[in-house]
């Protein structure tokens, strides 16, 4: 039945939305999957992310992965997150050894911009890990108690800032000895990450595994 259900609702490709041939059973069509830079390797663990164990980033944040992770972010296209959650799962399966252990925790979103959005994006795509990788998702695990400016309009150093405090768990002990992947779209200098697994490390987590579908950082 899943030719008639590829005929009814033809598959798209998960970064530029053409639609694919139905024999293609995976996310992207050939020429993005050509054109798409591929990182897939840990960023380097510098100043910014010192809280922060192992950082994956899948690709370079640049197009056509870029427009399909704005598209996310501000084009309302929430099934964008569902194919992200799937490839970084995907990913870590075969690069995160320990991924039976863990546990997926979204980053926070302030109410201002979940309003202006209507969904976090990092829930979608940690929903969709757990799902995959049939690991718990520890819903609101972190939450967020002030409001912060966008990371994009701002430099390293006052990202940092910006982001400093920002985070609250109100529930340590479901994260003492647990191995906790942060799933996110893009990783820049790495503050917000970098908040968020000191505040996790703070509760106990053991260990803290950021996983980002793009990077801006070039490796
Ligand atoms: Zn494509």
């Amino acid at each position: 039945m899943s030719w008639l259900l590829d005929l009814i609702y033809p598959r798209r490709c998960l970064f530029c939305d053409c639609v694919q041939p139905v024999s293609d059973h995976g996310l992207l069509c050939d020429l993005c999957r050509n054109q798409a830079v591929y990182v897939g390797k840990a960023i380097d663990n510098k100043v910014n992310i010192r809280y922060v164990d192992e950082c994956y980033s899948l690709f370079v944040y640049e197009k056509p992965v870029s427009d399909a992770i704005l598209a996310l972010k501000f084009s309302n296209r929430p099934d964008k997150g569902v194919g992200f959650g799937t490839l970084l799962a995907e990913y870590a399966k075969i690069n995160i050894p320990e991924y039976k252990e863990a546990i997926v925790v979204d980053v926070p979103l302030g109410k201002k911009r979940k309003k202006e959005r209507r969904y976090n994006q990092s829930t979608i795509m940690a929903r969709q890990m757990s799902k995959v990788l049939q690991i718990d998702f520890l819903k609101d695990a972190v939450i967020r108690i002030r409001e912060t400016k966008a990371q994009s309009t701002l430099g390293s150093k006052e990202r940092m800032m910006n982001i400093k405090g920002c985070f609250y768990i109100p529930d340590p002990f479901k994260l003492e000895e647990k191995v906790v992947i942060i799933p996110d779209d893009v990783v820049t200098t790495g503050s917000t990450m970098n908040e968020l697994s000191q505040e996790l490390k703070k509760a106990g987590a053991k260990k803290v595994i950021g996983i980002t579908v793009a990077t801006s950082v070039v490796p």
